[in-house]
């Protein structure tokens, strides 16, 4: 993967080039193409990442179109708002903006408190595109009358845990009260809590998810469990877990759109509501689906890995692989939906005799071998031989380059139910 492929433009390129950077890191990858679509964006990614680049670039490849030389202020509205926690920050970031922004004429300047508010007052009123501030600052100067936002077009939150954690959220509110209601924004965060989620629900427009996860981090509250089973009674196992132990709120995962499909047309027909996630169903609709999943009127939703990317569902009581995935790393990103926050979760497999080496690659990369139960009156048959495993399109492959990929194409099989995103948000490794 190199730079050149993400749509950036010459002059970025050549600032990329001048830093030394070779190849773009996963966050890049993911971000850039999303903001430069013109998506809002709720990412997870840590201090380390390539974050900055990752917001920054696409940033300036956006504003562009209005950079100019003159010195009139009018020609400088504030068009990018960039929130950081710490002055720390906001310097590092506007730093970013000047070393990648370099053969770009836009301004940057940087607002923060503990320091005298005249040089920034006058920095401000000679015009400024990009401003890069903490809060409590740049509500002063709101206060003195020195900013307008009325071109603004974006909006980035940066390190917004922490801006929360440092009480910060009310002056947040206030001064996503003083934007336009029309504009991008992008949210970036090393945790996605409840507070930051309920922050993105308030002032993000369906935003595509990036979530860098460290590899290895198969959540140490989820109890991961294999149920080995003969192929052909999978649908029979399932339906006896859900029904037995009466679970709710199941995500099921398979390995192709035409699983996902025909799974959930069984589970209707053994009386368990269920909503696969992917064919070409819009934005609403899906969130619709996914709001009667969150609220118990759909009992399962049973999705493919790219479906379920872009989607935020997690902290869910139970994820059930129907089918390993063919890349270890997505069993990761799969149970990852469940257990977090100090919730107890559990992610179950039903493992038949075609999946032996996808279990073992999985076992590898969690270095532990799974605990194996056969289920009563579900124990598999010995005899049968193992199958080459069916791989839908949505299969094979790995990584961020999927992303780019349509989730689904050609016509829907009939009676389906199911939808998905318009352009997955990726979930990386
Ligand atoms: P950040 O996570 O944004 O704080 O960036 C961490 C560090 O990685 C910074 O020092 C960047 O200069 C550097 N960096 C960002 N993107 C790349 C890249 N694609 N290749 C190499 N280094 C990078």
């Amino acid at each position: 993967m190199s730079f050149d492929t993400l749509g950036l433009m010459p002059e970025l390129l050549r600032a990329v080039r001048e830093q030394g950077y070779e190849t773009p890191t996963p966050i890049q990858v993911q971000a850039i193409p999303l903001v430069l679509e013109g998506r809002d964006l709720m990412a997870r990614a840590q201090t380390g990442t390539g974050k900055t680049a990752g917001f920054t670039l696409p940033l300036l490849q956006m504003l562009a179109p209005h950079a100019n030389s003159s010195a009139s202020p009018a020609r400088h509205p504030i068009r990018a708002l960039i929130l950081t926690p710490t002055r720390e920050l906001a310097l590092q970031v506007e730093e970013s903006v000047r070393t990648y922004g370099k053969h770009i004429p836009l301004r940057s300047t940087t607002i923060f408190g503990g320091v005298n508010i005249n040089p920034q007052t006058k920095a401000l009123r000679a015009g400024c595109e990009i401003v890069v501030a903490t809060p409590g600052r740049l509500l002063d100067h709101q206060g003195q009358g020195n900013l307008n936002f009325s071109q603004l077009d974006i909006l980035i939150l940066d390190e917004a845990d922490r801006m929360l954690d440092m009480g910060f959220i009310r002056d947040i509110q206030k001064i996503l009260a003083l934007l336009p209601a029309r504009r991008q924004t992008l949210l970036f965060s090393a945790t996605f809590t409840d507070e930051i989620k309920q922050l993105a629900s308030k002032f993000l427009k369906t935003p595509a998810l990036v979530e860098i996860t460290p590899q290895n981090t198969a959540a140490e509250l989820v109890r991961q469990v294999v149920h080995p089973v003969d192929r052909e009674r999978k649908r029979a196992l399932l339906a006896h877990i859900i029904t037995t132990r009466k679970l709710d709120q199941v995500l099921v995962f398979t390995r192709t759109k035409h699983g996902a499909n025909r799974l959930s047309e069984q589970l209707d027909r053994d009386g368990i509501d269920s909503m696969a996630i992917h064919g070409n169903k819009s934005q609403p609709q899906r969130i619709k689906a996914l709001e009667d999943f969150k609220k118990g009127s759909i009992r399962v939703l049973v999705a493919t890995d790219i479906a379920a990317r872009g989607l935020d569902i997690d902290m869910l009581p139970h994820v059930v692989n129907y089918e390993l995935p063919q890349v270890p790393e997505d069993y990761i990103h799969r149970i990852g939906r469940t257990g977090r926050a100090g919730t107890e979760g559990e992610a179950l497999s039903l493992v038949c005799v075609d999946e032996q080496r996808l279990l073992r690659d999985i076992e590898k990369l969690l270095r532990k071998d799974l605990p194996k139960e056969v289920v009563a009156g579900f124990a598999p048959d010995p005899s049968i031989p193992a199958e080459p495993i069916q791989t839908g399109r949505q299969s094979g492959g790995r990584g961020p380059s999927r992303s780019a990929r349509p989730a689904s194409s050609g016509q829907p099989p009939r009676g389906e139910r199911g939808r998905h995103p318009s352009r997955p948000g990726a979930r990386g490794k």
